[in-house]
């Protein structure tokens, strides 16, 4: 069993379901006694990234940095869950570069339908003008090539998505399947 910690990477459209799919797993691998830390795009533009705007090299800095915490605690033993939209392909491969333990999730929902949800009404103001270079309307977004897992979130249920990573995490033995008896901090005492 591996004993050292992973970041899981949730990559995709705004309202595709990140911090949904996020809230859960964290939830989960806290309740098998995992070490689990959540890194939210939103909620670090608030903190480490205030300031930055929505360009090509802002949206690239803010990743970087989100990154760089995340090989930190990673490298610590936490499990990392980043969800950010990340929508630049090099900037990810950047990203898994520099952390041991990358797992990359395409959180992957169609924009009609991402729109249909409009969670935080930010669709209207893009289509409307008042928010400008969005993604998925007028700015880009790449998607993932080859990711090591994909939610499919118009098409599969919260709780599908979340099984089908911890399914990823038990069989690349980053995490102890559920039946093992033997606790997440004794398995790394052992170790
Ligand atoms: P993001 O973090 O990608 O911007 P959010 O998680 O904030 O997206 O919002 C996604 C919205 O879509 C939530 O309101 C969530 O309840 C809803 N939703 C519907 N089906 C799913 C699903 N299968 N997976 C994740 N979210 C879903």
């Amino acid at each position: 069993m591996n004993n050292e910690g992973f970041t899981i990477w949730l990559t995709g459209l705004s309202g595709a379901g990140k911090t949904t799919i996020s809230e859960m797993l964290c939830k989960e691998l806290r309740e098998r006694q995992a070490p689990c830390e959540m890194l939210d795009g939103d909620i670090v533009r608030e903190h480490l990234s205030k300031g930055l705007s929505f360009s090509r090299e802002d949206r690239d800095i803010n990743i970087l940095r989100i990154g760089f915490v995340a090989a930190l605690l990673s490298r610590n033993r936490v499990c990392v869950i980043v969800s950010a939209i990340s929508p630049y392909k090099n900037t990810r491969n950047q990203v898994r570069q520099t952390i041991k333990n990358f797992i990359e999730v395409y959180v992957k929902c169609p924009i009609d339908e991402c729109e249909r949800r409009d969670v935080k009404g930010l669709y209207k103001k893009a289509r409307t003008g008042i928010i400008k270079s969005f993604t998925g309307i007028d700015d880009p977004y790449e998607e993932p090539q080859q990711p090591e897992v994909t939610c499919c979130t118009d098409l599969e249920t919260v709780e599908s998505s979340v099984r089908k990573i911890l399914r990823y995490l038990e069989l690349a033995n980053y995490i102890p399947a559920p039946m093992d008896a033997v606790s997440w901090p004794e398995r790394q005492a052992r170790n």
